[in-house]
């Protein structure tokens, strides 16, 4: 029996510190980097009205896999879904929203099908006039490897969901309570207006990958749900959660700003995959092949937002290259004293436009799992 949103939240609030407490815990409110102001040319309308999958650029859909029905209580919200294809299925559910054409805009905007930039005006929304626009921002598909991999993917919106009560049983449903009958689900709940103690932003910790260093079939439901807030007057403040949620709670990766001045510690944790090393010969041995890597994710953005006429200066763009290179970053993991991360800055981390090399590699380890195709 569908249970109604008000119920769930209620749950929410008393189970919030609870359910940060492991490996997934809060992303950072509002720290994404947004460079690049100024640019006198702006995107054409035909670059955000549509979505257009398929451009060279990106891994479209299959054109093998036709576009088949959406299952009871979700509609499409990408082209070309299709269940019976071995993808994962995104759901995105909404709950707080004015009405649901404003859920599914912002959905729409979140998740950024297209891959490119958007432009956003001054109501932090898509400019529905590009010359509106006073900044640019990539959704969820304009993240590598998210990008690079639409056709792994089926995404859904769920207006009335009938999520289980309490964030734990939430983010960490199992197969018997996701509630679609859909495999390899994994839900992303957005809640608008107001917020009450829900300020943060978590995703489950019971993914089959936190600490898995060989991914392997998990079987229907291998992935954690999220629980992303925002904020109405400003929703492209957020719009990077869902790429750093869906870290956690497709990939199992770990966040990576705890132990930051003024950032609760987790003092005393071990080694865990693939960037929390507790000692240099564990770094080494795990990301010691990728050290001075670059994460091409982050030309990848780049490109976009000049693409979209808001190009990022050199200075500040040599600057973010350099803070996603593969290295050894002191007390990089959770703050403790010789113990390491690879990279000053990542998604998992401030929100930054790319994973990082070695994040990037598990991410897409994960990945490899699924065909997109129809077995
Ligand atoms: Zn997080």
């Amino acid at each position: 029996m569908p249970v109604p949103f008000r119920r769930v939240l209620a749950g929410l609030a008393v189970a919030a510190l609870a359910g940060c407490a492991g490996t997934s815990t809060t992303a950072p409110d509002g720290a994404s980097p947004t460079p690049g102001t100024g640019a006198s040319a702006l995107p054409s309308a035909s670059s955000v009205a549509s979505p257009t999958p398929g451009d060279d650029a990106m891994a479209g859909r299959s054109g093998d896999v036709p576009e088949g029905p959406a299952p009871d209580g979700l509609e499409a919200l990408v082209p070309g879904n299709n269940v019976d294809a071995d993808r994962i299925n995104l759901i995105l559910a909404g709950d707080g929203f004015p009405s649901d054409e404003e859920f599914r805009a912002i959905a729409e905007q979140y998740v950024g099908w297209d891959g490119t930039a958007q432009p956003i005006d001054l109501d932090g929304r898509v400019a529905a006039d590009p010359g509106d626009a006073v900044m640019a921002e990539v959704g969820l598909f304009g993240i590598d490897p998210y990008r690079s991999s639409r056709d792994l993917f089926n995404v859904w919106i769920a207006y009335d969901a009938p999520i289980p009560e309490g964030l734990p049983s939430f983010n960490n449903a199992t197969a018997e309570q996701e509630p679609f009958d859909l495999p390899h689900q994994s839900i992303v709940l957005l809640r608008a207006g107001d917020l009450g103690d829900l300020t943060t932003s978590v995703s489950g910790i019971d993914n089959a990958w936190v600490g898995v260093e060989e991914p392997a079939d998990a079987g229907e439901d291998p992935f954690a749900n999220s629980f992303v807030s925002l904020d109405l007057s400003y929703p492209v403040a957020d719009q990077r959660l869902i790429a750093h949620e869906l870290g956690h709670a497709l990939f199992g990766l770990l966040d990576e700003y705890i132990g930051e001045d003024g950032i609760p510690g987790n003092e005393g944790r071990p080694s865990l995959w693939p960037v929390c090393a507790q000692d240099r010969e564990t770094a080494e041995a795990w990301w010691g092949d990728l050290v001075g890597e670059v994460d091409p994710a982050i030309e990848t953005y780049l490109d976009a937002m000049a693409e979209a006429g808001f190009p990022v200066s050199e200075d500040m763009a040599a600057e973010m290259r350099e803070q996603v290179t593969v290295g050894y970053v002191d007390n990089g993991c959770y703050g403790d004293e010789g113990t390491y991360r690879p990279t000053q800055e990542s998604l998992m981390n401030h929100n930054f436009p790319a994973l990082g090399a070695v994040n990037r590699r598990h991410a897409e380890n994960v990945l490899a799992l699924f065909s997109g195709g129809l077995d």
